[in-house]
């Protein structure tokens, strides 16, 4: 069985004796897959110490040699990415073409990085006043450390330390505790790519690492992505504690159908961002908003896009769909289906009972749709994080922007329509921060910034694109006068 380890130093260092272990099994089949420490305020000690102790020599290699390193590691990417997609399938249980795909994103980061000597740069200006000349220049900070969720184990990571790193600081990985075999085997090959001992630090754990983290005084700022409750708590924790914060945090997407659609590409489309990854993903699609003559046949050709989905073990052929990740997520999902049902909408799918007989131990919940969904009930307001879609009908544009709008969360949203005025008034409008016009999943890619607003992100630098430089590095101002 896989016990995995921290990584500290360069090294892979086990726990202390006292530490716990979390099981890790397949979502999909039940196989166990090892065990995850769950280690506390000791090891991230350790790991800030090791970190402390590289940054110094770090931060003075060029900045066109600290590139090379991720030139390497991208290499060694490319050169195991079948081996890494397959890793996201086993332990997250999304597809093999959408962990490839989510894999593909991850590497983006690392390409993108590696042009830091230029995304780096400061500015100058002569003459400021006669004869005084002022500039300013980029430096890292000192050790960042980023904390990631389940729903994308290789990819989330790589929105962050590639960046941090290549700024001059060193850093600290704390992925999920559910999924952790794929971030270890990105660090694996950042060691392999000769990343000194100390620059990336990988600590395994849960909420106690979490916090010994938020708390620590050796850190000058942490990246954060997961629910929205647990991005509050760390942005507030975090900053209290003196340092920089970027919490991203959950959704509730709407997707808004208009009557002059393609319809053909809107069924397709919102039927991969609201099922896709089986429903969790922060861009997923969620309440779909049909507006006049949309709604009728909107809905009908969901419902029967979503029967034609192949659940199952996402590394089988002809897989659409995984399985949730856990049987408490799988539970969760459920009652929020309950909480439909209750509440008065109407279950055109049900995919609570859906079973998947060559996997009874997967934790699957077929395709489910709702109709009839108003913004008052629990499914309508709420992030489900399952493949659950929510159909709702509206008369006209601003009432369905009205909709969007009254939403806590402002993550993506997306509209399908062949008017121009109308994309351009819902873009002008809508106050959504990752936004699709006929795209049913608005994933900005590495060189444009990512997160959302209002309930669905906590700080105001946001991941990747220049955001992560500007996030990972202080200007300092210099004013000179020589003569
Ligand atoms: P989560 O909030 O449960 O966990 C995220 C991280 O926080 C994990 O590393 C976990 O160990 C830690 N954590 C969990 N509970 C904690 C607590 N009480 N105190 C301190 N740390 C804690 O999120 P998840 O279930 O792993 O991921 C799904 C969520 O992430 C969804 O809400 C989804 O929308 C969100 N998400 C958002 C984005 C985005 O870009 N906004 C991207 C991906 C996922």
């Amino acid at each position: 069985m896989t016990t995995l380890r921290n990584y500290i130093g360069g090294e892979w260092v086990a726990p202390s004796a006292h530490t716990d272990y979390l099981p890790l099994t397949n979502p999909a089949t039940g196989e166990s897959l090892g065990r995850v420490p769950l280690s506390g305020a000791r090891e991230v000690d350790q790991a800030v110490a090791a970190a402390q102790a590289a940054f110094g020599a770090w931060r003075a290699v060029p900045p066109v040699v600290r590139a090379r390193y991720l030139f390497k590691l991208r290499g060694l990417l490319e050169q195991h990415f079948d081996d890494i997609a397959t890793t996201v399938t086993r332990e997250n249980g999304k597809t093999l073409d959408e962990a490839k795909g989510s894999l593909r994103r991850g590497i983006e980061n690392v390409e993108h990085a590696c042009g830091i000597p230029t995304l780096m740069m400061g500015k100058t200006l002569e003459d400021v006043a006669a004869g005084i000349d002022c500039e300013f220049v980029r430096q890292p900070l000192g050790v960042f450390a980023a904390i990631t969720p389940f729903n994308f184990p290789a990819m989330v990571p790589c929105w962050f330390w590639p960046y941090a790193i290549a700024t001059g600081n060193t850093f600290i990985l704390k992925p999920s505790e559910q999924v952790p075999l794929s971030p270890t085997r990105i660090v694996e090959l950042a060691h392999e790519a000769g990343i000194p001992p100390g620059v990336l630090n990988l600590v395994h754990g849960g909420k106690d690492a979490v916090n010994a983290l938020l708390a620590h005084p050796g850190i000058a700022g942490i990246s954060f992505v997961g629910s929205s409750p647990v991005a509050k708590h760390v942005y507030q924790e975090a900053a209290q504690h003196g340092k920089r914060v970027q919490a991203l945090g959950g959704a509730k997407n709407h997707v808004i159908v208009m009557p002059d659609a393609d319809m053909d590409r809107a069924v397709a489309n919102i039927r991969e961002s609201v099922f896709g990854c089986a429903g969790q993903r922060c861009l997923a699609g969620s309440v779909l908003v049909a507006a006049g003559q949309a709604y009728e046949p909107f809905r009908d050709r969901l419902l029967s896009a979503a029967k034609d989905l192949r659940l199952g073990y996402g590394l089988e052929p002809d897989v659409t769909m995984g399985p949730v990740v856990s049987a408490t997520h799988k539970e969760k999902v459920l009652s929020y289906v309950e909480a439909g049902r209750k509440d008065g909408a109407t279950l055109l799918l049900d995919g609570r009972a859906t079973k998947v007989e060559k996997h009874p131990q997967g934790h699957f919940v077929g395709p489910t749709v709702f109709d009839g969904v108003h913004p008052d009930m629990t499914i309508g307001k709420e992030e489900i994080f399952g493949p659950v879609a929510s159909v709702t009908h509206v008369g006209t544009l601003d009432e369905g922007i009205d909709l969007v709008q009254r939403s806590g969360f402002a993550n993506a949203t997306s509209i399908f329509t062949t008017s121009g005025r109308a994309a351009r008034e819902f873009r002008y409008r809508v106050g959504v921060s990752m936004i699709g016009v006929n795209i049913g999943v608005a994933a900005p890619m590495a060189f444009f910034p990512f997160g959302g607003t209002k309930g669905s992100f906590f700080g105001d630098l946001k991941a990747h694109g220049q955001d992560a430089v500007e996030f990972y590095t202080d200007k300092k101002v210099v004013i000179s006068r020589w003569g």
